[in-house]
């Protein structure tokens, strides 16, 4: 599967990581749109929020977690967190991710 934040999962693709564990990887994003701009990802490959299964209520519970916690680390004032859904909702990657924001955010 050619999926680029499986390959940054699984470290075969090249990201500056914030944090990572059995289950997340947070990198910072290659084109961003605040000062501060970091995704969240599961390690495991689901395409959006569309395709989640009850069995993810967990994984997606820690992806919040995590951002809270980089977001303390960093000293984030304040933030936002975006998490775009189909090609509609502005969703360009098919590998689920939670985008953490903070400062002079723009057109996400
Ligand atoms: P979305 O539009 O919600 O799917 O967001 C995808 C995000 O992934 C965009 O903000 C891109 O800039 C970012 N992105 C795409 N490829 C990479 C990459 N190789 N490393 C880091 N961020 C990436
Ligand atoms: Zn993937």
């Amino acid at each position: 599967m050619d999926c680029i934040f499986c390959k940054i999962a699984q470290g075969d693709s090249g990201a500056t990581k914030v944090m990572e564990n059995d289950n997340i990887v947070a990198f910072y994003d290659v084109n961003p749109k605040a000062r501060v701009h970091i995704l969240i990802v599961p390690k495991k490959h689901i395409e959006s929020i569309k395709n989640l299964e009850d069995a993810d209520a967990e994984l997606v519970g820690e992806m919040f977690m995590a951002a809270k916690k980089i977001a303390e680390d960093q000293n984030l004032e304040g933030y936002k967190l975006v998490i775009n859904v189909g090609r509609d909702g502005g969703q360009l990657v098919d590998h689920l991710h939670l985008h953490l924001l903070s400062s002079d955010v723009s057109g996400i």
